[in-house]
């Protein structure tokens, strides 16, 4: 890291394979990121256990995940790409954070009521905590920036005011983090029901298009798409949601702005339409699959690149920890 260069925090779950508005939410600004800013990719396995995971895949997906940031072009020389539980401060801090959070705060967070509708039968601390895990995260390591999705522009407030409360309360410790919030991509629908975000976790799998699926597979999915029966490729969220998504995800994966992308579509049928869009996003993530799968292969380089990324990331967030731990008092040895 180099002193006095803004830096940038980021990290996903290793829920499930993830999906293109994960990429278009975040993904697709990390190369130029990494060119302008000091990075760090985080891998947050202690956020997915917010919700029931199977051990073994909760694993398996967390090297996928490390494959996957390196595939998409994060060189792990320049950017400290880590995996969240290596780092034991995110626990610490984010209990030292609690005491500083307001039970009201986190019950009126939108994720988090969800989710607990989602999961009604295991709404547990750690999914009413996320928020506070999340802000210790990127406070961790004096991030001045965070490239998310709009999903996470409540967490990331709170972020702030938790930064800004603590220091406050004693003295200037935190750097208030700004989000970085795409200009399209920054929510992406689900296929079928257009109106919803595209989650990883979602139920129905015509809905979601993963980073891992074939061409045919791409295709399949964008055929089914849901549209509407005015048969005009226009930008209008409001009235078609379902055509407006495709031109956002259109927008992003063949580098064209939404207006450019309407006037290419002018006249055009839907069938056509959405085929486009298909080809689109299968050109762009054939390759990338193709560089995790190839990356999958050779575990020791990857574990190495963990555990690098492990140690430059503790260097940093210990030194945070332990400024905290002085201001609020506990005894220094
Ligand atoms: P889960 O359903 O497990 O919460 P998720 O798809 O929401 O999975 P996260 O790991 O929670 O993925 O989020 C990773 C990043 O992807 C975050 O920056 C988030 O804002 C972004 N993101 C998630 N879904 C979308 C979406 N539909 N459109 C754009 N960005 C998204
Ligand atoms: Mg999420």
């Amino acid at each position: 890291m180099t002193e006095g260069r803004k830096r940038v925090y980021t990290a996903i779950q290793p829920t499930n394979n993830l999906t293109i508005g994960n990429y278009a939410g975040t993904i697709t600004r990390w190369q130029s990121l990494q060119r302008d800013y000091d990075c760090i990719f985080a891998v947050a396995n202690m956020h997915a256990i917010t919700v029931r995971q199977e051990p073994a895949e909760l694993r398996q997906r967390t090297l996928s995940l490390v494959a996957l940031y390196l595939a998409c072009g994060v060189d792990p020389e320049k950017t400290v790409v880590y995996v969240q539980s290596h780092v034991p401060c995110h626990a610490e801090l984010c209990w030292a954070l609690n005491a500083f959070t307001y039970v009201g705060e986190m019950e009126r967070m939108t994720q988090f009521k969800d989710k607990s509708a989602k999961h009604a039968d295991n709404i547990n601390m750690g999914l009413m905590d996320y928020p506070v895990l999340m802000a210790a995260d990127i406070l961790l390591y004096g991030s001045d920036f965070v490239p998310v999705g709009e999903d996470q522009r409540q967490h990331l407030e709170i972020a702030r005011d938790i930064a800004v409360r603590f220091n406050n309360l004693f003295s200037p410790t935190f750097t208030v983090p700004e989000g970085l919030f795409g200009k399209v991509g920054a929510k992406i629908n689900d296929l079928q029901e257009p109106t919803k975000k595209m989650s990883k976790s979602c139920e129905n799998p015509n809905g979601s298009v993963f980073l891992t699926d074939g061409k045919d597979e791409i295709m399949r999915k964008f055929k089914r798409a849901v549209t509407d029966s005015e048969a005009c490729v226009r930008f209008d969220p409001a009235s078609k949601p379902g055509v407006s998504n495709l031109l956002s995800i259109y927008s992003v994966f063949a580098d064209k702005t939404i207006e450019e992308a309407e006037k290419q579509f002018q006249g055009v049928g839907y069938g056509e339409f959405k085929l486009a869009v298909g080809e689109a996003v299968a050109d762009k993530i054939t390759p990338i699959r193709e560089e995790q799968t190839r990356l999958l292969s050779d575990k020791g380089y990857l574990e190495s690149v963990m555990k690098d990324g492990a140690e430059r990331a503790y260097g940093i967030a210990r030194r945070t920890l332990s400024k905290v731990y002085k201001k609020i008092g506990f005894y220094q040895i």
